[in-house]
């Protein structure tokens, strides 16, 4: 059962809002809440308009001295709404939700796909030292790439159609480098065929993985069951379903079954 008490709701104020490229925005709030309780690879689940039952969830992207930010596509209704909101406004926000990442001295490589890159920024912002490979479908839609040079030691862009970069997905661009041992841990989000693909290569390495998923959700507050996953279990059927809202959206590699 949900305990309600935990959740904080709170009114947060649009500083920026940009069109970044496509239907990619990239909003800053103001909230001193959110910028003191917010950690990495935590979410945030944004009332998108009275017309909508259910919260959207979206990830923070960085923690800034007087709020959060968080960069979407518009993939639907809830979205579309979101990216007409202007600066000035406010916006309604349960959160920050979930467990987040687990920073690393040690290091790291940060593999991220498509919406999957921008929850891996402000752990890049905390990681001593760590490699960054970011993959996008195109192009056009690469995007936080001079933001992510910056917080790294060496960032690796892919593209799925080989128009900018390597040719192939972020995990593809790296494996290599990966496979040599040339890290100790890895964090990752991204699309399911991908981290599955990951969790085969660390599993066999035997070093830290975490990853963050992000499947469809409802209530954002473990009280719905629609985000549950499989993870290994000691019990008799060898796994047991947690939610990824509440458990998650951070959960060890080595314990998810896909
Ligand atoms: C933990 C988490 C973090 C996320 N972080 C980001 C982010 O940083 N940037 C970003 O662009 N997107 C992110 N997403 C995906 C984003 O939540 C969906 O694209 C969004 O909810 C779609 O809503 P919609 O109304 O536009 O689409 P619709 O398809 O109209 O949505 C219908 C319903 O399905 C749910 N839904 C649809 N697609 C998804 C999805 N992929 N994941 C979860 N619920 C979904 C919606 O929340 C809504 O309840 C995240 C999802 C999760 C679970």
């Amino acid at each position: 059962m949900a305990d309600l008490k935990k959740y904080q709701v709170t009114e947060a104020r649009i500083i920026k809002m940009e069109n970044l490229c496509g239907t990619i925005y990239d909003v800053t709030v103001e909230n001193e809440y959110l910028a003191q309780a917010s950690r990495c690879g935590q979410f945030v689940h944004i009332d998108c308009g009275e017309q909508f039952v259910l919260r959207r969830p979206i990830s923070i992207c960085e923690v800034t001295d007087s709020g959060i930010r968080f960069i979407f596509d518009v993939r639907g209704k809830g979205t579309k709404v979101l990216s007409e909101k202007q600066v000035g406004d406010t916006l309604d926000i349960l959160g920050p939700l979930g467990n987040g990442f687990t920073p690393s001295d040690k290091k790291s490589l940060l593999l991220g796909g498509g919406i999957g890159v921008y929850p891996l920024f402000e752990l890049a912002k905390q990681t001593k030292t760590c490699d960054v490979a970011l993959g996008f479908r195109s192009k056009d839609l690469v995007t936080l790439e001079d933001e992510f040079k910056k917080q790294c030691d060496n960032l690796y862009i892919a593209t799925d159609d080989g128009s900018y970069g390597f040719h192939g997905n972020a995990l593809q661009a790296v494996k290599e480098k990966l496979e040599s041992g040339a890290y100790e841990a890895v964090y990752a989000c991204g699309p399911l065929p991908m981290l599955k693909a990951l969790k085969t290569i660390t599993d066999n390495l035997g070093i830290f993985c975490e990853i963050s998923m992000e499947e469809r959700m409802g209530c954002g507050i473990g009280a719905c069951l629609c985000c549950n996953i499989k993870v290994e279990d000691d019990g008799e059927e060898g796994f047991k379903h947690l939610h990824v809202c509440k458990d998650g959206p951070v959960f060890n590699a080595k314990e998810v079954q896909f």
